[in-house]
């Protein structure tokens, strides 16, 4: 009946499921085991009539114009650029690190001087390393750079992977940067915008086409069925299988689980008009959150309450929590390695998306990948 099965209505499955339909007139049935479309970028209005998302706060950003262009034409975008601040020495700084972030962390005569020092050593509006400040032979940039180092990554770090400072190798890890310039947003990136009605509207215009079929609710997993060199789902072999769930689930841990970071999200209502002055502030040093994010700031909505989240960084547990954060390392790639060879025995098994290829995609890359994935399935 199906010409392809695509298991998963995150951005992997659903610009999938619509480059089939639409450009090469496919059957595409999508089997999606949670009650909505949208995959982790899932947003819907809460009780407060805020517009919430349900996965963490998700920010669309890319200086792809092929990706730009392809969204387009299934929704209508909210100009946003993202404003994060850090909760460093009991003041709320601007970061990226900048010189804005220098001016409200020192006294102004050092202030001046590391501003003047960067610009004598490095171009305006580039951002640096601070592994390669940590290296320069200049006594105050070093200084900087171990600053930066202890207050903004290192303990941010260890509570989001659940290490303890000494297991974190600065030569691997301190790539963050400090910016050149003045320029407080996170990202930045050419294309900048929220849907105007929502990612989940996004999604279902995606998948509204005469060609695809969606059934919510719905674990691959319960009717996988295999023949030698095929996968199968509910025992036909015919169909093309691309799958954006865990490649571990896939092939019944064979291998063991792959390890993964989860977040423990936890929404609040506040009742009062606004809790905090940006959309994302860090915590990199205080509480067991990383985070706290208030969706007003990036949906702006008329409620005399406001919703927060809190993102507690937590250690996964298979088929428990949500596998979020992929855990890099050799040991854990060469893991996923085993369960790509194996499914590459599969003739009509196509694996995408980040839990598929056990990677982290952001949201442009992902539809990127599927845009010129499916031209060769
Ligand atoms: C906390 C957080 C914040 C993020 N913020 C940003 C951001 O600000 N900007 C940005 O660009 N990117 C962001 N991302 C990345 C973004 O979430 C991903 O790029 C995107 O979700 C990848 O899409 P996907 O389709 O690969 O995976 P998913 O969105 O996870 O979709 C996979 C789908 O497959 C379904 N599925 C799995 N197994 C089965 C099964 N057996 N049967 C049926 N269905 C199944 C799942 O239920 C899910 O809906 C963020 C990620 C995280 C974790």
């Amino acid at each position: 009946m199906y010409d392809y099965v695509i298991i998963g209505a995150g951005f992997a499955g659903a610009v999938s499921a619509n480059l089939l339909a639409t450009q090469h007139n496919k059957k595409v049935l999508v089997i999606e085991k949670r009650a909505h479309v949208g995959g982790n970028c899932y947003d819907e209005v809460d009780e407060n009539g805020i517009v919430v998302h349900r996965y963490g706060p998700h920010l669309f950003h890319t200086s792809s114009k092929e990706v730009w262009e392809y969204l387009s034409r299934f929704t209508e975008w909210t100009p946003y650029e993202h404003n994060v601040l850090a909760h460093i020495k009991g003041k709320n700084v601007p970061i990226p690190f900048n010189f804005n972030t220098i001016e409200a962390l020192f006294a102004p005569l050092d202030a001046t001087r590391f501003q003047q020092k960067l610009l004598h050593y490095y171009a305006p509006n580039t951002k640096v390393p601070i592994l390669d400040l940590k290296k320069h032979f200049d006594d105050d940039l070093r200084m900087l750079a171990d600053f930066i180092y202890e207050n903004l990554f290192l303990h941010y770090t260890a509570k989001q992977w659940g290490l303890s400072p000494q297991e974190i190798d600065s030569t691997v890890t301190a790539r963050v940067p400090i910016f050149i310039g003045r320029d407080n947003r996170y990202f930045n990136d050419t294309f900048q915008a929220i849907p105007k009605n929502g990612y989940t509207k996004l999604f279902e215009a995606l998948l509204d086409h005469p060609n695809i079929t969606v059934e919510l609710q719905k674990d691959f997993l319960n009717e996988v069925c295999w023949r030698e060199n095929r996968i199968g789902f509910r025992n036909d072999f015919t169909c093309k299988v691309l799958y954006t769930g865990a490649v571990d689930a896939l092939f019944d841990y064979c291998f063991d689980a792959l390890p993964y970071r989860t977040t423990e999200m936890v929404f609040e209502t506040i009742d009062q008009a606004y809790f905090q002055e940006a959309a994302t502030i860090n915590y990199p040093n205080d509480h067991d959150y990383t985070r706290i994010t208030e969706f007003k700031h990036i949906h702006p909505t008329l409620s005399p309450k406001t919703t927060i989240l809190k993102e507690y960084p937590k250690e996964h547990r298979k088929e428990i929590t949500v596998p979020y954060y992929p855990i890099f390392n050799d040991k854990n790639q060469a893991q996923y390695t085993q369960y790509m060879q194996k499914a590459q025995h599969f003739s009509n098994l196509t694996l995408i998306g980040r839990l598929a290829e056990y990677r982290y995609y952001d949201m442009d890359d992902i539809v990127l990948h599927a845009l010129n994935t499916v031209g060769n399935v």
